[in-house]
């Protein structure tokens, strides 16, 4: 184990910072839950994804061995999360005429390209709602028998006032339970329920309902909540590390989480809960009725009326690690063109490190850096406080590069390593030029097949008039037997 594995994390359940400790180390076990895949990924979900896989990445590059499973929700989320309203999926399927797993294959190919676009990492297992019925079933079975759920006409509701007679139900958003039992009796339209606050463990299926398994209750499909806490049990165990999901998830899907694992597995399911913050567009808060949400693909288009242009994924992904994933973050042109020339700052400091020579001393605090990025990291993984220690290090690099100072091979040997292990395998960020750089060859060929085509037809003129505007802007052109060349000068 890595010796600078002195984590801290921020556990939504005790609203308290504590020293990260796995229950099997070096193994840790980190479930999140995953996208409901009825429409195109928004941002706050990337942000979400985002903000985990870089804590998924840490905790590796740390020397852990983590299970990181995220789930896909590809049947039970229903319009409100009071279990009532019409299936998500199926609903969009009804009004395309599709099948709901077309609905479903659409939009999981969505996320993942999508994901895979801001360079996040697959997770180690991304289960299915659908591929574990006979779990949610089995986990159904158990509370029912345990006592903590009724059948009602076909429907499992899970008996909220039962169980927090016995365990303390809001513990995770800290509301008070009277409040909430008090507030009002009116059970949202479902007669069959005898708790406000009771949720559908199972829910029996409306002869129009399109997504439904038979059941020991007859025919429906799970509630919502059920899948995590069946998949999270399946694959990571009754306990395990880290849960994480969106903020919005604390009051009542991550509490009925917590409920379901315990009054079936009489065991406290999580140590440590991470809950992600939302996103804001010029200080007001990101929402489809307010017109202000744009979709990742729009981001990186520009085609969004509150976008001036597009930025390249991986400016977003830097401008997303600028704030802590426990702060709202502020999406405005302003900052998004700031987030573009810091991260080209970075890139182009990381560039100058393979040229950098060692010296006979070392003029710079390299260990000093090293430590200032790693307190950052274990602080609750502080990706804005460890970014801006990396610009001293940006900093440091220039310096070298001028000549100005200098740092013996052991010690700049450390900072090429650093900025390695932080900025790609860390932060996740990577080189776009890449990319550019195939399309500037495309096109660079394209103009000297034009030259060519100008110099067979003896159009002398246009041939040398194309060279000397191409070196005008810094690009030269080789003739030579197997045709011409191009290379960059500076
Ligand atoms: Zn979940």
């Amino acid at each position: 184990m890595n010796s600078r594995s002195n984590l801290k994390i921020y556990n939504t359940l005790t609203r308290k910072t504590e020293l990260f400790e796995p229950i099997h180390p070096p193994f840790v076990g980190m479930y999140v839950c995953g996208p409901t895949v009825y429409s195109n990924v928004h941002l706050g979900n990337v942000r979400t994804f985002t903000s985990f896989d870089v804590i998924f990445r840490y905790l590796q590059h740390l020397g852990y061995k983590v299970r990181y499973v995220r789930n896909v929700t590809d049947a039970g989320h229903l319009e409100s999360d009071a279990d009532v309203g019409e299936d998500k999926i199926g609903k969009k399927a009804r009004l395309e005429q599709l099948e709901p797993m077309e609905i479903v294959q659409r939009y999981t190919v969505d996320f993942r390209n999508v994901m895979a676009l801001f360079n996040n990492l697959p997770p180690s297992i991304e289960p299915t709602a659908t591929g574990h019925i006979i779990e949610q079933i089995e986990m159904t079975k158990q509370i029912l028998n345990n006592g903590y759920a009724y059948e009602s006409n076909g429907t499992i509701y899970f008996d909220v006032e039962k169980f927090a007679k016995e365990y303390p139900y809001t513990e995770l958003s800290g509301r008070n339970l009277d409040e909430l039992l008090n507030n009002t009796r009116d059970l949202g339209g479902q007669d069959d329920k005898k708790g406000r606050l009771d949720f559908a463990l199972w829910i029996k299926a409306k002869p129009e309902h399109l997504m439904r398994w038979p059941s020991p209750w007859g025919e429906g499909f799970p509630g919502w909540h059920l899948e995590c806490s069946a998949m999270s049990a399946k694959y990571l165990g009754n306990q395990f590390d880290i849960h994480g999901g969106g903020l919005d998830l604390v009051p009542t899907h991550h509490t009925n989480e917590i409920a379901q694992n315990i009054a079936c597995h009489h065991e406290k399911p999580v140590n440590y809960w991470i809950h992600t913050n939302m996103l804001t567009v010029n200080g007001q808060k990101m929402s489809k009725s307010l017109g202000n949400s744009f979709l990742p693909h729009e981001l990186i288009t520009g085609s969004h009326p509150l976008l001036d242009r597009g930025y390249s994924p991986m400016t977003v992904r830097f401008f997303m690690l600028q704030a802590h994933y426990r702060s709202t973050l502020d999406f405005s042109n302003e900052a998004l063109q700031a987030a573009e020339k810091g991260f080209q700052r970075l890139m182009n400091a990381v560039a100058l490190l393979p040229k950098l020579q060692a010296g006979t001393q070392s003029t710079l605090k390299v260990a000093d850096l090293e430590d200032s990025v790693y307190e950052a990291l274990n602080d609750d993984f502080n990706t804005p406080i460890a970014i801006a220690a990396l610009f001293e290090g940006v900093r440091m690099i220039n310096t070298l590069n001028d000549g100005k100072a200098s740092l013996i091979q052991e010690d700049l040997d450390k900072l090429k390593a650093l900025f390695q292990a932080i900025v790609f395998d860390v932060l996740g960020l990577k080189e776009e030029n890449q990319a550019d750089n195939s399309k500037v060859d495309g096109l660079m060929q394209l103009i000297l097949d034009q030259r060519a085509a100008a110099k067979a037809r003896r159009d002398f003129a246009s041939s040398d008039q194309i060279r000397d505007h191409l070196k005008a802007i810094g690009i030269e052109v080789k003739d030579g037997k197997e045709g011409s060349t191009y290379s960059f000068i500076n």
